[in-house]
């Protein structure tokens, strides 16, 4: 009967990872077709700047149709998307579009800054920052318009081997904003030294941060450390009015999260950013 019992939970254990594995050849599969065929989304979010209450700002997130008439996680894709050695081009693909984006839009919508997730196998490549560069510049778009968003943990882990590029791209105007700042082990302390512009808060660090006052003492220290290593403060993930009220009050200079817009295609991007720029003059 024991064995019995290990035996089906063998075949439940296979099951399911056979399920992970069709998901993931699935996706790389369609990920692939989707970047050669131009068919790989990009979305933008837009971002606010607290003074002004304009959107000055938005994050580019890349989107693969399911083809069920949604969209794959983009985690997920992400992941599998490194594991498949189809990371750079998918980097490419989503720094291309957004970068063109920021070069046809920027102006009439009156966005100062784009941010666009890369992944750190991007940076780890042989004259990764020549090939960044050379993307952003075959676009028209000023470097300085540029965020690069790296997640704090892979970029702290990869440090030694990324500093060089993170500089050269730093050099050429491009701003390096440390992702999700908060999640794992950050510490304060190392935000004097990191070659870094611009820190993203991560939404654990910031979500319900009205019921949670050492949240908020935490937030009150990050804002302090960062005004004094002369880095720019984006708050993510911030969802209702609560706390989007005091977070506004903490000091960040810009808040990303669903209270204010969800990430959404270009067009609607565009009509959406046109819009509430022109009501907010
Ligand atoms: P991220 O860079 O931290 O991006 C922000 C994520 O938070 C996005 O999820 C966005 O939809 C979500 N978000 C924004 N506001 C809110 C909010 O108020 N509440 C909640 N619950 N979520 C909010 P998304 O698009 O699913 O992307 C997940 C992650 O996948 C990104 O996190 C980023 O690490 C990665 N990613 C997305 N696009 C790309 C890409 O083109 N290249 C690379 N390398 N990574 C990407
Ligand atoms: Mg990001
Ligand atoms: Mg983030
Ligand atoms: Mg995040």
């Amino acid at each position: 009967r024991y064995t019995k019992e290990q035996n089906q939970k063998t075949v439940i254990y296979d099951d399911a990872l056979d399920q992970i594995i069709r998901t993931e050849t699935d996706i790389v599969h369609r990920l692939k077709s989707a970047i050669s065929e131009e068919t790989l989304e990009v979305w933008y979010q837009p971002i606010v700047h607290v003074k002004s209450g304009r959107f000055t700002s938005a994050e580019a997130l890349v989107r693969l149709p399911d083809g069920k008439g949604g969209f794959f996680p983009a985690g997920q894709v992400i992941a599998f998307a490194e594991r498949g050695g189809l990371v750079e081009a998918l980097g490419d693909y989503v720094l291309g579009h957004a970068c063109r984006f920021m070069s046809l839009y920027a102006h009439q919508l009156e966005l100062e800054h784009m941010g666009i997730n890369i992944s750190v196998q991007q940076l780890l490549v042989e004259n990764s920052a020549d090939h960044l560069l050379e993307v952003i510049r075959a676009s028209g778009v000023p470097a300085d318009r540029i965020t690069l968003e790296i997640t704090e943990s892979v970029l702290i882990q990869s440090i030694e081997h990324a500093s060089s590029s993170l500089d050269q791209l730093r050099k050429s105007g491009i701003r390096i904003a440390l992702d999700d700042f908060g999640v794992g082990y950050s510490s304060l302390n190392y935000l004097s030294n990191l070659p870094v512009d611009v820190i993203k808060i991560d939404r654990s660090l910031t979500r319900q941060i009205y019921i949670n006052p050492k949240q908020r003492a935490l937030l009150h220290s990050i804002v302090e450390m960062a005004k004094i290593n002369s880095l720019t403060v984006v708050s993510e993930g911030v969802e209702t009015k609560e706390d989007q009220q005091l977070i506004s009050a903490s000091g960040v200079q810009y808040i990303q999260g669903f209270y204010y817009a969800r990430p959404m295609p270009q067009e609607k991007a565009i009509r959406f950013l046109a819009e509430q720029n022109h009501k907010n003059k």
